[in-house]
């Protein structure tokens, strides 16, 4: 490190959009670049005494699957962000989320878990944790919180859920989810993928450790995967120590590298989503054509007002839910009508990406949050883009007239 600059370990006075450009970073002592340089390499000099060394430690470079370069100034800036302790970057978000589950829950555990979560955490309690190791889990409507309460159990261990759930959009008060975890002596750990900082932080709210799948709105352009985890420096050097190092899925130099360059823009990106996805959101529930929209920022949504107390004037996020007028057909007649809007999965993304998110049993309790007909058709999961918002809405409309004529 220079003695020329200022040290940018220590951000934590400046505003989130400083942090956001700085935050990790740091003057590269060999070269002099401004920028934290790629590193790609396995494998870090040891000192000359090495039997001093902890093998499985990580808080030096020693060897990538323990920390390197990338990793550590990535964490150290997703740490500042969400005013965290410590922060885990791991391959994908869902390598992130088995990090917890894998570090902090044992044979017998229960877990309540939001009935509205990601897929993959949603197959990861009903099948994979009961059948392989005795963890039992019980799914709950979190924007009901005396069936939060109800759902606890002495064996309760974790509560997990999603500030805005993926891919409904129901919102859950974290601060009293947290209150009931705490008084039944389990942790809680959020995932906050949809609301990035600056718009909320769990850990302020009582959380013990939030997740973030970084390929999302972290990164915004769609060009790489990572997972992280952030929280208190013990939870975190638990978790690299059972789930990074002895478990693997650490997060490749090149991907932490490209997800730290992209979250430069981060409170940029997120303010102009936040924007459009509000435009799109009354522009979807003013047309007739459209069966239901759900937003956080519409007052129509069932938890608009807790979305509002949660969020406090910084915005709703990007996500929206909504169907067209019609069967599991139509909704798929009418992505295949727009121009602009590209049918993908992932969200966070620069562009703007829709998926048919199929309904029918197979879907779980997460679609009982629609309308009767929407649990067996399905419907649309909007991750707004960055596109002009007169292209997106014009792009919707003429959908809409091609699958309506
Ligand atoms: C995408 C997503 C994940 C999984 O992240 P990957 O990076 O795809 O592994 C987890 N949680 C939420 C809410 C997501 O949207």
């Amino acid at each position: 490190m220079s003695d020329r600059r200022p040290d940018k370990h220590d951000t934590g006075s400046l505003a989130f959009l400083t942090q956001a450009v700085h935050a990790g970073n740091e003057i590269d002592a060999g070269s002099g670049a401004i920028r934290t340089p790629l590193v790609m390499a396995n494998s870090y000099a040891l000192p000359e005494d090495a039997s001093t060394i902890s093998w499985s430690g990580t808080d030096v470079p020693l060897y990538t699957r323990n920390s390197g370069a990338n990793q550590l100034g990535l964490e150290r800036k997703l740490a500042a962000l969400e005013r965290g302790e410590d922060a885990v970057a791991l391959a994908s978000g869902v390598a992130a989320l088995h990090a917890v589950f894998f570090t902090l829950l044992k044979s017998g555990d229960h877990v309540v878990v939001g009935d509205v979560t990601y897929e993959a955490i949603y197959r990861l309690f009903a099948e994979l944790l009961p059948d392989k190791y005795g963890i039992t889990a019980t799914f709950v409507d979190t924007s009901d919180l005396e069936a939060v309460r109800a759902a606890i159990r002495p064996e309760t261990a974790l509560v997990h859920v999603e500030v805005i759930g993926n891919p409904t959009t129901k919102v859950t008060d974290i601060a009293g989810i947290a209150a009931l975890a705490h008084e039944a002596g389990a942790l809680l750990s959020v995932d906050s993928t949809f609301t990035p900082p600056p718009l909320f932080r769990p850990l302020e709210h009582g959380a013990d450790l939030v997740v973030h799948s970084l390929t999302k709105y972290i990164n915004g352009h769609g060009d790489a995967m990572g997972g992280a985890v952030i929280g208190s420096r013990p939870l975190i050097s638990k978790i690299k120590a059972d789930a990074m190092v002895d478990v693997g899925g650490v997060i490749s130099p090149f991907n932490a590298w490209l997800i730290t360059r992209g979250s430069v823009t981060l409170p940029l990106r997120l303010a102009q989503h936040q924007a459009s996805a509000q435009r799109v959101a009354e522009f979807l529930a003013s047309d007739p054509r459209v069966a239901f929209v759900a937003y956080p920022g519409l007052p129509s949504h069932p938890q608009h007002d807790v979305a509002a107390r949660l969020f406090e004037g910084r915005g709703f996020g990007g996500m929206l839910a909504f169907a067209v007028d019609g069967d599991s057909a139509t909704q798929d007649r009418f992505v295949t009508n727009l121009r602009v809007i590209t049918s993908a999965v992932s969200l966070g993304h620069d562009e703007s990406l829709i998926v048919h998110v199929a309904g029918g049993a197979d879907a779980g309790p997460r679609v009982a949050f629609y309308p009767e007909d929407f649990r067996t058709f399905g419907h649309l999961r909007f991750s707004v883009g960055l596109e002009d918002a007169d292209d997106i809405v014009a792009d919707l409309n003429a959908a809409l007239d091609a699958t309506f004529g």
